[in-house]
């Protein structure tokens, strides 16, 4: 247990911030012996998808739950079961190296396994939901390991009942998901067939895996030289009617079916019309190519980040009468 624990390296917004109290579990039975958790309590995982608006004032529990194992296979499939502490991308090296497939496409993902699951992690096409088989959870009041499977976990776009009704109330300890022996591929995303056709590589797993590296590296700034935890705000789901009635006031704004009764905006787009690309307010900022990406140019407070975020917020519901919700989880 540490006290007063810099957070700085511990995210990705790279934020002058501490923990009042800090510590690391690399074991179900470690965090055990820590329960009951004091209330005001965070799991941290590889901190890519929090902001923190100040000092964080409770216990933060660093999930470093590690190991990855084949547990079943057969001739299609294996099903792996991966400690939540793991990192997402080197999970995902390491099924490319056996050739499994079904992670490819979230090659690069910042963060940690145990957090995947909590947001749905998606991008290029697939979702973690589409390879998850069930998670173990520790459940925080009683210290049982409870088993959560795919209709328990609530999962939608960039959501589940981690993020909701069990919000901090569980640790999710261990994922497992099913992935595939035969070369499956998922190449519906036109700018993964692009970088495909253009470096004349041949379909394979580790070939999707390295176009997706590249357009991320292209397209997304590298937490490593500026602060910033990916995509700020959700893209918005409005009843078809809405997206009706803004494209005739907008006709170039982009609108994706997401059912028969729903469709998706981009909240890049909103964001970028109203000329926030590259604002820039002290070192809290909005990244001059992505509108959706807000960045800690150096030594930005978490408050700063915040308040700007917020007016992003109120200058999109004015002109467009959306509501941009946080992607980023705000840690007050
Ligand atoms: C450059 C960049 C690009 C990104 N691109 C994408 C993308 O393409 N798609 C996408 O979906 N996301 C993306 N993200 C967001 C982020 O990578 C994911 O949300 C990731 O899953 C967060 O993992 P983490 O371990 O860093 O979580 P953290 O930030 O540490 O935690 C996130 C939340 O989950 C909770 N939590 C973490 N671990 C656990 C656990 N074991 N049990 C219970 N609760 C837990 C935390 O308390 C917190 O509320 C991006 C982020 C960055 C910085």
């Amino acid at each position: 247990m540490k006290k007063n624990a810099s957070l700085k390296k511990l995210h990705t917004f790279g934020l002058e911030v501490q923990a009042a109290d800090y510590i690391s579990v690399a074991h179900e039975t470690e965090l055990r012996k820590i329960l009951p958790l004091p209330k005001n309590h965070l799991i941290l995982g590889g901190g890519s998808n929090m902001l923190f608006t100040k000092d964080f004032e409770g216990l933060v529990i660093h999930n470093k739950i590690k190991g990855i194992e084949v547990v079943e296979e057969n001739e299609e499939q294996v099903l792996v079961r991966v400690g939540g502490g793991e990192i997402w991308h080197e999970l995902v090296l390491w099924a490319i190296e056996q050739n499994y497939a079904g992670l490819e496409n979230l090659s690069l993902i910042p963060g940690s396994v145990g957090a995947a699951p909590i947001q749905n992690i998606g991008a290029y096409g697939a979702e973690l939901k589409d390879v998850f088989d069930r998670l173990e959870a520790m459940n925080l009041e009683t210290g049982v390991i409870e088993t959560f499977g795919f209709e328990d976990c609530g999962f939608a776009y960039r959501e589940s009942i981690f993020k909701g009704t069990l919000k901090g109330k569980y640790f999710i300890t261990r994922v497992l998901l099913r992935l595939s022996k035969q070369a499956t591929f998922n190449i519906s995303y036109g700018a993964i067939q692009k970088v495909l056709e253009d470096t004349q590589s041949p379909l394979s797993i580790r070939s999707i895996s390295n176009a997706v590296i590249q357009i991320r590296t292209q397209k997304l700034p590298d937490p490593k030289e500026i602060g910033n935890s990916g995509s700020f705000f959700k893209n918005p789901i409005v009843e078809i009617a809405v997206a009706k009635a803004l494209q005739e006031k907008y006709p170039s704004i982009p609108v994706y079916p997401v059912n028969n009764d729903f469709n998706k905006l981009a909240a890049g787009w909103l964001i970028d019309q109203l000329g926030w690309k590259g604002y820039r307010k002290g070192d809290a900022g909005v990244h001059q190519h992505q509108a959706l990406v807000l960045v800690n140019h150096g030594n930005a407070t978490g408050e700063e980040i915040w308040a700007l975020a917020k007016e992003i917020q109120a200058s999109v519901q004015k002109e467009f009468g959306i509501l941009l919700e946080p992607e980023v989880n705000i840690i007050a």
